[in-house]
């Protein structure tokens, strides 16, 4: 066993402070982000949590590397083992599959064990010491992962009995309160942690709901399907339609730049939000269904009596306008809303 870890860094206060406990007593510390469209902890959805994990890194002076999970990580929400959370979080699944990542980089790299922000019984699903342990096993990590935020709370790990990390310099942190963090934060002067409680889209009931709809209805779920979930008002229209409306203008642009499988429908002579409508079997619009999100898009604008709605539409195949007539009820829009 040498004296390099790989750290999993959200860039949260638990993952800062176990990683600066850590370099502190000289180990040579590699930080791994995890990159998906449903981590909260940072202010610009496109960057997930890897914004704040580099700036944590660079404070402390140590190499970075970002992995985005990928298409089997759906597969893991979607069919847990482990079952989920309050929402559609698969937290011991989630785990387990983020361990494995870890201990494949942490092998390549020729780094002798994993470090992780985690503090025992802060989370319910994953940070107890049951599951903590089944976790360690199913990633074939065991005596490998080491806490330092509650570690004299846990069995010794191996690079604490072989010498390798000083335990009596660890900590017995446990349970939600975030106080003892922020005090050791404040001794080593870290200033930087705008994320300090983390956070997981999957944890999120509303957006649980869209990913079962997702799941539920469309075949080969990708990565720009996801990012469109967590955007937007979403509504069934029927079994295979869906629509997106925008919420604000940053809404209304990105929806509009990842809709390309079906048609988006913008206001011409109003102001009002984007829609994207999307057939998800084999793509064929008709065009009641486009009616229908044109009314969406009156439903979510302001418009003078006197107004001729006009409504912009494009797909890959084709683009024109018409004048939306349709009109929703209260009724109609809650029984199609996902929320
Ligand atoms: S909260 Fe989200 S990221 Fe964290 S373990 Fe659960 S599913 Fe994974």
């Amino acid at each position: 066993m040498n004296k390099k870890a790989i750290a999993l860094m959200s860039g949260g206060l638990d993952s800062t402070v176990a990683v600066k406990l850590i370099v502190e007593q000289g180990i040579d510390v590699v930080a791994l982000n995890f990159k998906s469209p449903f981590c909260l902890c940072d202010g610009s959805k496109s960057e997930g949590c890897k914004s704040h994990a580099v700036a944590a890194a660079e404070q402390f002076d140590i190499e970075i590397k970002t992995l985005h999970k990928g298409l089997d990580y759906l597969d893991i929400i979607k069919t847990p083992k482990y079952g989920y959370g309050s929402a559609i979080n698969p937290c011991v699944d989630c785990r387990i599959f983020t361990f494995k990542s870890a201990k494949k980089y942490m092998e390549e790299t020729g780094a002798s064990f994993i470090i992780t922000g985690e503090v025992l019984g802060q989370r319910p699903m994953s940070q107890r010491r049951d599951p903590m342990f089944l976790i360690e096993r199913e990633s074939g990590l065991e005596g490998l992962i080491l806490r330092p935020l509650s570690a004299k709370l846990l069995p010794p790990t191996l690079p604490e009995i072989e010498g390798i990390v000083d335990r009596e310099k660890l900590l017995s942190i446990q349970g939600r309160s975030r106080k003892e963090q922020i005090k050791v934060a404040d001794d080593y002067k870290i200033e930087d942690y705008p994320c300090a409680s983390g956070g997981c889209l999957l944890t999120d009931k509303n957006f649980g709901k869209r990913m079962s709809d997702a799941f539920n209805h469309k075949e080969n779920l990708g990565w720009s399907d996801v990012k469109l979930l967590t955007m937007g008002r979403h509504f069934r229209l029927n079994e295979t339609v869906k629509a997106v409306v925008g919420r604000n203008e940053d809404e209304n642009r990105r929806i509009a730049a990842l809709g390309k499988k079906g048609v988006v429908l913008t206001p011409n002579n109003f102001s009002g939000p984007t829609v994207y409508v999307e057939e998800e079997r084999n793509g064929i619009l008709d065009d009641d269904l486009t009616d229908m999100a044109g009314a969406l898009i009156l439903r979510f604008s302001k418009l003078a009596d006197d107004e001729e709605p006009k409504i912009d539409y494009s797909s890959e195949e084709k683009k024109g306008a018409f004048i939306a007539r349709k009109v929703l009820s209260s009724d109609e829009v809650d029984r199609m809303w996902l929320r």
